[in-house]
């Protein structure tokens, strides 16, 4: 007898946001917005793998766009704090959950690393930016992608871009800097 035809679910259909966990991440709180656990959307406390820091966790809503990395005072989150923040985002959201998003192609990761390297790029007096892990936490939902990959993009970045992404030797491996916007001719 001939087995009905089994089409597979799309990947981010397939993955369960309850239980998702972004690549290069650990999650340490999920919680189900107001909707409740039927069709509300999941809200992660996580932090980047590779961390030194433990202070830095990020809040990012599975539903909306909401993302937290900061307190009021513009410190980086404590986890008490984002679970805090998280628990109150769910308690007033009201997006549906829309699956585990998407991931990008390679070549869409390899922008977004680029993008945000870009954005830490300071004026010429402020000098070079030392790149750190958590330069890239408010990214890891949607980047999807593991440390070695971003440092891998930068490492392109710093043959193909010289004057923007440097790579130098140092005790713990390669170190990234971001150099600053040349002077105005
Ligand atoms: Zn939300």
């Amino acid at each position: 007898m001939l087995l009905p035809s089994f089409k597979p679910l799309p990947e981010t259909l397939a993955k369960d946001p309850a239980t998702w966990t972004p690549l290069g991440t650990s999650v340490t709180v999920r919680c189900r917005n107001a909707l409740g656990p039927a069709e509300g959307a999941v809200v992660l406390v996580y932090t980047s793998d590779g961390e030194n820091n433990m202070e830095h966790f990020i809040v990012a809503c599975l539903g909306c766009h909401y993302l937290a990395w900061q307190t009021s005072q513009r410190r980086c989150l404590p986890q008490d704090a984002a679970a805090h923040l998280a628990n109150a985002h769910a308690a007033d959201c009201r997006a549906m959950s829309c699956g585990v998003p998407a991931s990008p192609s390679d070549g869409e990761a390899a922008q977004m690393v680029r993008t945000r390297l870009w954005e830490l790029r300071r004026h010429e007096s402020y000098g070079v930016h030392h790149v750190s892990v958590a330069d890239f936490d408010r990214l890891r939902v949607a980047l999807q992608r593991s440390r070695d990959f971003i440092n891998a993009t930068m490492l392109q970045l710093a043959t193909s871009e010289p004057h923007f992404v440097a790579a130098q030797d140092g005790y713990r491996g390669t170190r990234f800097l971001v150099q600053p916007h040349a002077p105005r001719a």
